[in-house]
């Protein structure tokens, strides 16, 4: 070998070895976010099994450095929220038990439960609800929307790409968490997200999108495009989940390794902001 191909050879060794080191360097810097959790239950049937001091230790080992919690009924997330106020955002849910997901929207008894609620407790969100189509003009729907209006709350919504639209066609302004993203295609949440705003998704149950390491081409385009209406979300929607908070973390954290820097940075925790912000500018008012 001469003596240029060596130093050729030295190069590029030296050019993998950087490459290697800036690749390290991203997924320990993605193993080291701090995390906002959009999509955390605390329902009736894990309240005697994890104590809320417990249920918060769990999340913080993995990161977690506030989150987003609501509750079948909403008992569960008032203790989770009186055991640290710092780290919990509520959001009123219209389920008083578990198993009504689909039955609620006709259910006229809920609305005086969501008004009690409202007035004696404060929160950033109404949500997560089930909701699809034209159930979004249900008379029970109608007045949660009004709710959300009247104090300022983020709609959690669990539906399809249908049930967006008409919540928007009712309440342009509204500000809606599409729980899931919708399980609905790149694309599709793509053109929603260019129509409205004001309209962000979560990513829980959403693992698909990656694979071996690999994020999918068109969620890769969407994330970067959209990089301010993302966040991040285990859903502890049953008592199982809690057991398995690791686990999908460790996918949520491929994710955001795989992620330009300050995309991940944004879809960890940064995003959150437009959830909590008028929650926490309330909360400030009151301590004045
Ligand atoms: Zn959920």
């Amino acid at each position: 070998m001469t003596l240029n191909k060596l130093r050729l050879a030295g190069v590029l060794l030296l050019t993998v070895l950087s490459n290697w080191a800036v690749v390290a360097e991203v997924s320990k810097g993605a193993n080291a976010l701090p995390i906002f959790d959009a999509h955390i239950h605390y329902s009736h049937d894990v309240w005697d099994a994890i104590s809320p001091g417990d249920a918060i230790q769990r999340l913080r080992e993995v990161g977690i450095k506030r989150a987003m919690v609501s509750s079948s009924s909403d008992e569960g997330t008032q203790r989770l929220y009186q055991a640290d106020p710092s780290f919990v955002v509520p959001s009123l849910r219209p389920y008083r038990k578990r198993g009504t997901i689909e039955s609620w929207m006709y259910d006229e008894t809920i609305i005086p439960y969501l008004k009690e609620r409202l007035e004696k407790y404060r929160y950033a969100a109404i949500g997560e609800l089930h909701i699809d189509g034209e159930q979004a003009y249900t008379p029970v729907m109608q007045e949660v929307i009004r709710l959300a209006k009247k104090y300022q709350l983020v709609l959690h919504v669990h539906s399809d790409a249908q049930a967006i639209k008409f919540i928007f066609e009712q309440y342009p302004e509204a500000q809606i968490l599409w729980a899931h993203a919708g399980f609905d295609y790149a694309f599709v949440v793509g053109k929603m997200m260019d129509k409205y705003p004001n309209l962000m998704a979560d990513l829980s149950f959403r693992g698909e999108i990656i694979n071996e390491g690999r994020l999918m081409k068109a969620w890769r385009i969407l994330l970067t495009r959209h990089a301010d209406r993302f966040l991040t979300g285990i859903d502890t929607y049953e008592p199982q989940r809690w057991l398995q908070i690791k686990n999908a973390m460790r996918w949520q954290r491929d994710l955001l390794s795989v992620l330009p820097k300050d995309v991940a940075r944004k879809i960890a925790y940064e995003n959150s902001e437009r959830i909590t912000r008028l929650f926490d500018a309330r909360n400030n008012l009151e301590t004045e």
